[in-house]
């Protein structure tokens, strides 16, 4: 029977099973730019953009390797704006006897191509190192699940830092407490390596300037890698010269400095123009080579084969329920500067607009600023899960929910981290320069010009006294609490209560 493989704009990997097998002379590939996919949430410009590019990148490059290939562009005036659409009227025209995909990245889309009627034939996303029924056999009797005893396994799984005799090199599993400095003067970031638009590129930011003007972020400047080649000089300048200081400087943030040490390769990662197998072994050479520390590969390995595939697999153990989970029944709606940077405060001010203008910040700006701020003001997590999702150029559901959602909003109720990351202006005057610079003052809790994160981090841990009071990892903080005078709690209180009030308002914060 004739094939017909639909290639997703998350997965433009050479090695993508659903392409393995196809015929030349019969068979044929779908790509198709669909309404429906960028615009569910209001996308940022530049990820549109970045994700059209490289499919039609990839398209091109399939044709070079012969393959037939059908794309479908975004102003097509034959496309009907959905995948499943696209997918039926295609089998239909190419008289298809088995359409071919790899298992999706959003659980939303993938039912829905489920039900769009033809036969289909799923496969697995091999570029991922554990199978959604490997993590659930894993799961299965475990409660509750830790990451760190995933991410073992699949160091295991993988021989990945391993001893001859199978043991983990120097002898320990995890060297995450090493590093975590702020950046101190003088240390200065390598220079960020740019791709500058090529004549699809081109052709494409025009379309999605024009089409995409009322979302949010900044189109111009566009200078990311859109194919596997560029991807790799990404990659490669990453290994030359950040790898060896990312471990120290990894969480720390600076002012005018949105990239640091970071190798921003999620965004070609997600979407197949790096191959996961591949990145690591690079690290493990660097370490066993001597050109990074052994505390370095480690970590970064960890994020790669533990945290990353950890994530994924809750995601699709816990779909659909997980996106619905609300576990503070927050219902503050998304303050409006979340879309704009403008606010008074100065480190939400300065990582939204790098994330407005880039559609990058890095870990710590994400669960410590903007994602520490949605927690303590109790923002309704779908809201906050939508904004990640449209915001960044590595965000696809299977990685932003879980991280937004679990990680950064507790609204699992602890599934996926054992205690909220709740922290007030003192974490981030400690690891930024943003505080010096602010309206606002990291040192005082009460009053007018007080650090707004201060009171709002006390309110919390109040508001939800009876969820959280016995969870070990809080007890510190709780008999913190319970030590302050009484005037001195009921101060705090009013204080984060003015701030939500002020929230909605329209002067804000
Ligand atoms: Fe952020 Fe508070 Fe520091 Fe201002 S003082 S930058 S609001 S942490």
């Amino acid at each position: 029977a004739r094939r017909l493989a639909l290639v997703l704009g998350d997965q433009l990997s050479f090695e993508l099973a659903s392409l393995r097998g196809l015929d030349p002379r019969q068979d044929a590939v779908l790509l198709a730019e669909v309404r429906e996919e960028v615009t569910r949430v209001p996308y940022h410009p530049k990820k549109i953009a970045l994700i059209f590019s490289a499919m039609r990148h990839f398209a091109e490059a399939l044709r070079r390797r012969g393959f037939r290939v059908h794309y479908v562009t975004l102003d097509d005036p034959d496309n009907c704006g959905s995948l499943p659409g696209e997918l039926v009227r295609w089998a239909d025209r190419l008289r298809a006897g088995e359409v071919h995909l790899t298992e999706c990245g959003d659980w939303r889309l993938e039912q829905s191509l489920c039900h769009c009627g033809l036969p289909l034939v799923w496969h697995a996303d091999t570029r991922f190192l554990c199978g959604r029924a490997e993590f659930a056999r894993w799961a299965a009797d475990r409660q509750p699940l830790r990451m760190e005893f995933f991410y073992r396994e699949m160091r295991r799984k993988s021989g990945l830092l391993l001893d001859a005799d199978g043991a983990p090199l120097g002898g320990g599993w995890n060297y995450d407490g090493q590093g975590r400095k702020p950046l101190p003067a003088g240390v200065e970031a390598p220079m960020a390596v740019r791709f500058a638009p090529d004549v699809i590129t081109r052709e494409v930011l025009a379309l999605v300037g024009s089409q995409f003007a009322g979302h949010p972020g900044v189109l111009d400047g566009f200078d990311y890698p859109v194919s596997h080649g560029e991807a790799q000089a990404l990659w490669q300048h990453f290994l030359d010269f950040a790898l060896p200081a990312f471990g120290d400087y990894q969480d720390a943030m600076a002012s005018g400095e949105p990239f640091l040490f970071h190798a921003r390769i999620g965004a070609a990662l997600n979407i197949g123009l790096l191959d996961l197998r591949r990145l690591c072994a690079d690290v493990e050479e660097a370490c066993r080579s001597g050109r990074v520390s052994l505390g370095v590969a480690e970590g970064f390995i960890r994020q790669l084969i533990g945290w990353r595939e950890y994530v994924r697999g809750i995601y699709w153990l816990q779909m659909p329920d997980y996106a619905t989970r609300n576990a503070f029944g927050n219902r503050r709606p998304l303050p409006a500067f979340y879309w704009t940077g403008q606010t008074r405060m100065n480190c939400l001010r300065q990582t939204i607009d790098q994330t407005l203008k880039h559609a990058y910040a890095h870990h710590i700006q994400r669960l410590m600023v903007t994602g520490n701020f949605a927690l303590l003001a109790g923002i309704a997590p779908r809201q906050v899960c939508d904004w990640y999702l449209a915001m960044y150029l590595d965000a696809f559901d299977w990685a932003a929910l879980p991280n937004t959602l679990g990680m950064a909003m507790h609204a699992d109720g602890g599934y996926l981290a054992s205690k909220p990351c709740c922290a007030s202006g003192q974490y981030i005057r400690r690891m930024s320069d943003y505080c010096a610079s602010c309206a606002y003052r990291v040192s005082e809790s009460t009053g007018e010009q007080a650090c707004p994160f201060n009171a709002l981090y006390w309110h919390f841990l109040m508001r939800h006294r009876r969820q959280l009071e016995a969870n070990p990892r809080l007890g510190m903080v709780y008999r913190t609490l319970a030590r302050m005078p009484e005037t001195r709690q009921q101060a705090l209180w009013r204080r984060g209560e003015d701030l939500l009030a002020r929230l909605a308002a329209e002067d804000g914060l």
